[in-house]
């Protein structure tokens, strides 16, 4: 199965910038960026982040902003968090040089057993397997894994059972094949199991069981909250706030607001949020726009409203910091996907605001 595996991937491994020019430092950025993210949308993010931050030494001096600037709209910002804190760890307790032993990377911020053994493997040869989503499904087919591949026993089971394999072949190129494998032949739907070179073998495939696995057990139905928020003008300027690092999207910045609760309209959630988060009053004027987006365990409908400071000077009661900018300045800052979306509304609408004084 190895050779059949190994074979496969030199003829069909696609060509990717962290492939080419291989480092430590490359090889953890790159796995950080594609963990629950697809290659294509990485690559461009890639480029930016390694341009910005060429080695572990500037990513450990960079402001956290920077870093999160760089990292917007990838989503899952705990890890751009996570690489900044690890960057500085790395370059104060290991001389600046990413440690190869699994166990050692396991005590770095953002390293669990996924991207420790990733850099253990890809860029120290160490023998440890790697088990992703893609790993998970390829040899919950190949080996007819009956159970949850969500499982904890399932992930430990097949990384017990990987662990001599991977020792036996080139551990950065076993990996990184099976990976490969799960992206493009043993995909989620529809595998394309007469270019697999594992098919011989394969339990899913020989007993024309294909369609049954991975066994995966029904989700819980993921809520759906609906968000007011208020693009809160006063003397030419936004009033943004700062989340708190300790908070999900934390470091980001955003538009005051929150959730809507039981019949109130959403003007009246502005308002009541405005208050209750900022301590100021707000006139809710018209609807700027109204984004859908969803997140790993929740979906929003954000509705973004023009608001006119009226009273009261705000504090951050909820938020690390509040400020207010001028339109030009907001872009500067980091934001979550869905208040980029109404950035850009903003600036459209200004820009047709504009058009209409000439
Ligand atoms: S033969 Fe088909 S189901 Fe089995 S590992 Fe290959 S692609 Fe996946």
């Amino acid at each position: 199965m190895i050779t059949e595996l190994m074979n496969w991937f030199t003829l069909n491994q696609r060509p990717m910038p962290w492939r080419t020019f291989s480092s430590p430092y490359w090889v953890w950025i790159s796995e950080a960026m594609l963990q629950q993210t697809q290659v294509a949308t990485v690559i461009p993010y890639f480029y930016r982040f390694v341009d910005q931050f060429p080695d572990i030494e500037t990513l450990a001096a960079a402001d956290s902003q920077a870093v999160l600037k760089v990292w917007e709209g990838l989503g899952y910002y705990s890890r751009a968090r996570n690489l900044h804190r690890a960057a500085a760890l790395i370059v104060t307790d290991f001389g600046g040089g990413i440690p190869s032993d699994y166990d050692t990377l396991q005590q770095l911020p953002g390293f669990g057993p996924y991207i420790a053994a990733a850099v253990a493997s890809i860029a120290f040869e160490v023998p440890v397997p790697v088990v992703d989503g893609n790993v998970l499904r390829v040899f919950s087919r190949y080996w007819g894994i009956p159970d949850d591949i969500r499982a904890a026993k399932v992930r430990n089971d097949v990384f017990d059972r990987l662990t001599p394999l991977v020792a036996m072949a080139q551990p950065s190129q076993f990996n990184q094949a099976i990976m490969e494998l799960g992206a493009l032949v043993c995909t989620p739907k529809n595998p394309h199991c007469t270019q697999c070179p594992l098919a011989t073998d394969c339990v899913a495939l020989t007993t024309h069981q294909v369609s049954k696995f991975p066994f995966k057990s029904a989700k819980p139905p993921v809520p759906h909250y609906t968000i007011g928020v208020g693009v809160i003008w006063k003397d030419g300027k936004i009033l943004i706030g700062r989340r708190r690092d300790d908070q999900m999207l934390g470091g980001l910045w955003e538009f005051p607001g929150g959730k809507q609760e039981g019949d109130e309209s959403i003007q009246e959630t502005i308002s009541r949020e405005v208050d209750e988060e900022l301590g100021i009053k707000v006139a809710v004027g018209d609807c700027i726009t109204v984004v859908k987006h969803a997140y790993t365990h929740f979906k929003i409908t954000l509705h973004a409203y023009t608001c006119a400071w009226v009273e009261g000077v705000p504090v951050p009661q909820s938020a690390a910091e509040l400020r207010w900018v001028d339109i030009d300045t907001l872009s500067d800052h980091p934001f979550p996907k869905a208040n980029g979306r109404v950035i850009e509304a903003i600036k459209i609408q200004a820009g047709q605001l504009l058009e209409k004084s000439r």
